[in-house]
């Protein structure tokens, strides 16, 4: 039967093991397995060339489809938009572009300032250019340049969005990096790295940050990033206290503060953004994944208009502009995506769908903890995570191998879910789900 392009899923698959190389993927496997190709989705349905349906408990794959799939609205907006314009470098405005820029700053109206590029990866470049070249135009005579992180999250996959990743399994054998970005411990209570126990710990994990700044120089730290909520780091809401000392911490030492919200924005954990859990004001949110549900591929760094200010200087002098450039960056059919897609989820509520849902889920995750292997189960809105462990007590983590099988034999019941993939040496021992934010009651029942 034709699956697509007059071929079959036989000779899909052929193609597939003749030609690709793909993202994260031992292809040995596919010695021995036929290799997932997926074909068609319709909410929070996907279809495989096999013609089996699962509940994607992952949002496409990387948690990124919020709105789900099969929206006509989505694809007609796109289209209109290819149709008048299909392109114009970014550099040069166009409408779309425009407007999405207005509609982002209507959300953030404290980061009125939007540059648009293609991925997640990117948008964290541009952060960490613009922290860079912000302070080298304050302070001409500072060298104020380094990028703090934590040892948990990841923020990309390009070479400086790499080095400001804390999971070091995805840094082997690339290096060298580049220079200038400095590690600080992740905020998961569940295995303090000081020993201490939430209250009554000083919140030492965001002490931490300070600590870092002064051995560092505070003359030489540009910005902090960090991800609201740990994603793929294995799921970590910090504590309600935790960024409010952060942003103390960074305003003292005249640290910028970047939040990537790649995963955390456009509804995912319950709110529209990831941050506003925690009533911290950061300097910079970048952000991708959510923003076009994986319709086309966008992204956005957002910057305070103090930031922005920094980069105006009379028109003769010729280094007085932030000095990037994407040939796809502010992409029409792009934007047309995005501003579609951000209706939808403000039409729909979705963020307070996500809530709840996320709600019903957590609850019935919660049914599991009692379970010898569940350490934790712990997660915001529809982003949740499940640490599996061998020995309650010891919490020593279940070994990958355990987890590999369950996201196996979830799959041949018909959902997908994830787990973390060596993100850290040793604890890649949590399971999570992400499903599209229209999800019901009965895919999550599923999932659970
Ligand atoms: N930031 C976070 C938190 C992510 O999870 C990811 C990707 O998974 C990225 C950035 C990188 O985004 P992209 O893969 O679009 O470059």
């Amino acid at each position: 039967k034709e699956v697509a392009g007059g071929l079959d899923a036989d000779e899909l698959a052929r193609l597939h093991r003749e030609h690709l190389w793909l993202h994260l993927t031992n292809h040995r496997q596919f010695d021995h397995q036929e290799p997932p190709i997926m074909v068609e989705g319709n909410g929070f349905i996907i279809k495989d060339a096999l013609g089996r349906e699962y509940v994607d408990g992952l949002s496409g794959g990387v948690w990124a489809v919020n709105v789900g799939y099969g929206r006509e609205t989505m694809v007609k907006a796109i289209s209109e938009q290819l149709r008048r314009l299909p392109y114009y470098a970014g550099s040069l405005a166009t409408p779309p572009y425009i407007l999405l820029a207005q509609k982002l700053a209507a959300l953030l109206p404290r980061l009125p300032k939007v540059y648009i590029s293609n991925s997640g990866s990117e948008a964290n470049e541009k952060a960490f250019k613009i922290a860079r070249q912000y302070f080298r135009e304050q302070y001409p005579r500072r060298d104020k340049y380094k990028i703090i992180y934590r040892n948990r999250d990841y923020h990309g996959t390009t070479l400086a969005a790499l080095a400001s990743s804390g999971q070091t399994e995805r840094k082997l054998k690339f290096g060298p990096l580049p220079a200038g970005f400095v590690e600080i411990p992740h905020a998961l209570c569940y295995r303090c790295e000081f020993g201490k126990r939430y209250p009554g710990c000083n919140i030492d994990c965001a002490r931490a940050l300070e600590t870092v700044i002064q051995t560092e120089g505070e003359d030489s730290v540009a910005a902090v990033i960090v991800e609201p909520i740990t994603a793929g780091g294995g799921i970590i809401p910090p504590v309600a206290e935790y960024y409010p000392l952060v942003q103390e911490i960074c305003r003292r030492y005249e640290v910028l503060l970047i939040m990537d919200e790649v995963v955390t924005g456009f509804g995912r954990t319950g709110l529209m953004f990831g941050h506003q859990h925690y009533g911290v004001d950061p300097d910079i949110i970048t952000m991708a994944k959510g923003l076009a549900s994986g319709y086309m591929p966008i992204s956005a760094t957002v910057a305070r208009k103090s930031i922005f200010d920094r980069f105006l200087a009379e028109p003769e002098d010729t280094s007085g502009y932030f000095r990037d450039i994407s040939t796809f960056g502010g992409c029409t059919g792009c934007s047309a995506a995005a501003l579609e897609n951000i209706r939808i989820i403000e039409e729909e509520r979705l963020a307070e769908q996500s809530a709840a849902m996320g709600t019903y889920l957590m609850a019935s995750l919660q049914e599991l903890a009692g379970l010898p292997v569940v350490g934790e189960v712990r997660g915001k809105g529809l982003l949740v995570g499940i640490e599996l462990v061998a020995d309650k007590k010891s919490q020593s983590p279940l070994p990958e191998k355990y987890l590999a099988q369950v996201v196996a034999a979830a799959k041949a019941e018909g959902v997908i879910i994830g787990r973390m993939v060596r993100s850290v040496p040793e604890l890649n021992n949590v399971l999570y789900t992400a499903p599209p934010l229209i999800i019901d009651k009965a895919g999550i029942d599923k999932i659970t």
